[in-house]
């Protein structure tokens, strides 16, 4: 069954924040509702499972991992009404017309991701995609500092808060992720 009109949902936060766990909720219920659904997730994202996508809490969907957003085009099926997209931050710049041509073909598409880096900016093109969005979903995670709503991610470097300009991979070191609020999120320059 087509919808009658597609839409774009965006499912975004911080690291820990549930945003796995809710697009497999949605995409559980799609299923249950007879819709055809197929999940995409950027090839880079090897963390559980190749085929699947995964939550921290241990619920699985599968998916096709990709290397590029184009390739979402060419691996949908023709019948296919809703379409996730896991970690979408990771995504090159072209997942944003992905999923307004799809959108604008009836389909439905669900994208979860991370709003943030673990400097507090903007990552990747979740931000257009949130601005695209008929609806957008901020899920908090819990600060590990002080108990409150965290929506942040704290990257910490050998037990410290990594600088502002950190290298992304650092070889030998102790890699950590927090959940941090506004206040206790610690990015030195
Ligand atoms: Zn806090």
């Amino acid at each position: 069954m087509k919808h009658t009109q597609g839409s774009i949902e965006v499912i975004c936060g911080s690291m820990f924040s549930g945003k796995t766990d809710e697009l497999i909720r949605r995409l559980v219920r799609a299923t249950i509702a007879r819709q055809k659904v197929q999940v995409f997730k950027p090839a880079i994202d090897v963390r559980y499972a190749a085929e699947k996508v995964a939550s921290h809490t241990g619920s699985t969907f599968d998916a096709i991992p990709v290397e590029k957003a184009a390739e979402i085009r060419s691996r949908l099926d023709a019948d296919t009404t809703v379409v996730g997209i896991d970690e979408a931050q990771f995504f090159d710049p072209e997942v944003v017309a992905v999923a307004q041509e799809l959108a604008a073909r009836g389909v439905r598409v669900i994208i979860a991701g991370l709003d943030m880096d673990f400097r507090g900016e903007p990552f990747g093109s979740m931000p257009i995609l949130m601005a695209e969005a008929e609806d957008v979903t901020k899920l908090h995670a819990i600060c590990m500092t002080c108990g409150g709503n965290a929506s942040r991610t704290q990257r910490l470097v050998n037990g410290k808060p990594a600088r502002y300009d950190e290298p992304v991979v650092i070889v030998g070191a102790s890699e950590l992720y927090e959940a941090r609020c506004r206040l206790h999120h610690e990015v030195p320059r």
